[in-house]
């Protein structure tokens, strides 16, 4: 039976007794219009623990003014029957008042590592994800938080988020799941139409493109000019950026990517209105 909790009276009631008896708690923060890279983390929470939390909450602050906000995918019906069927035992709920009180202030600034690339692509998003997760948090005192690789730089702002704070859960970062041709799962996907959709499977092969070009002791600056071009000569789609990072700390790298380089390719892209992010290392 999967029970809804709306409150933070709600948690509290149904959380607290499990606590108390030592069932180590998985929790899987989301937005909704959930698919199957979600679903994953579901399992690997499931795996790992005895209970397990999902909570859906669009959150306002990681969105900026011109983004999707309003017209962010939401899926209620098929979110609950998804996690029904996952046995999931609870589904976090909270309406915007209950996420952010009147008096809720979090005392946390992201740092450097949330100023490149979508940091610098959606100011403000990476406060609001650390926002939003800093409450969750609090409100659901997990063992485990499950997040997905797909969002590389957020799993490493709420990594420095758990450390800062020295809150008591730890991180666990599950891989990117794919369709068949290579484009990763996300709730967005669904904005594509048929020509786009068709596209988007470039956004993946620009980066085992830049993987291979890595191996071939390509410097970086020319891995990066290489894939540009390639999405310029690509009309269906606007590059929002394509770089590669150190992944402890998100710096751009130049030169050459050796066996021992902790390298990343990341990227955003638009295609039409929608913005669809990757990555991949680069020699893992
Ligand atoms: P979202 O609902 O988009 O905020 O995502 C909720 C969680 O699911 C985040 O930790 C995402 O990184 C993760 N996630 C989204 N897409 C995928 C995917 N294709 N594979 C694995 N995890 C994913």
């Amino acid at each position: 039976m999967l029970e809804i909790l709306y409150s933070q009276a709600d948690v509290h009631q149904h959380l607290a007794p499990l606590r108390a008896q030592g069932s180590s708690i998985g929790f899987v923060p989301t937005m909704g219009a959930l698919h199957i890279g979600h679903q994953s983390l579901v399992e690997a929470s499931k795996h790992e623990n005895a209970v397990t939390v999902v909570s859906i909450f669009v959150n306002p602050r990681q969105f900026g003014p011109n983004e999707d906000l309003s017209r962010y995918p939401r899926t209620p019906q098929t979110d609950y029957d998804l996690l029904h069927e996952l046995e999931v035992p609870y589904l976090f709920l909270p309406s915007e008042s209950e996420m952010y009180p009147a008096d809720f202030a979090i005392d946390y600034q992201v740092g450097d590592k949330g100023k490149h690339w979508c940091g610098k692509s959606r100011p403000g998003h990476f406060q609001g994800v650390a926002e939003a997760v800093a409450r969750l948090f609090t409100l659901i005192q997990p063992d485990k938080a499950y997040f997905g690789q797909k969002d590389f730089q957020q799993t490493v702002i709420v990594q420095d988020l758990i450390h800062t704070l020295s809150l008591p859960v730890k991180c666990v970062v599950c891989p990117t799941i794919r369709e068949p041709d290579g484009l990763a799962f996300s709730s967005r996907n669904r904005y594509l139409n048929a020509k786009d959709r068709t596209a988007a499977a470039f956004i993946y092969h620009s980066l085992l493109w830049a993987k291979e070009l890595a191996e071939r002791e390509t410097p970086v600056e020319s891995i990066v000019q290489i894939i540009t071009q390639a999405f310029e000569n690509y009309p269906a789609f606007r590059l929002d950026y394509f770089g590669i990072a150190n992944r402890n700390n998100l710096t751009p790298l130049t030169g050459n990517v050796t066996p021992e380089t902790p390298a990343i390719a990341l990227i955003a892209a638009y295609l039409g209105n929608t913005r669809l992010i990757d990555n991949l290392p680069l020699n893992a």
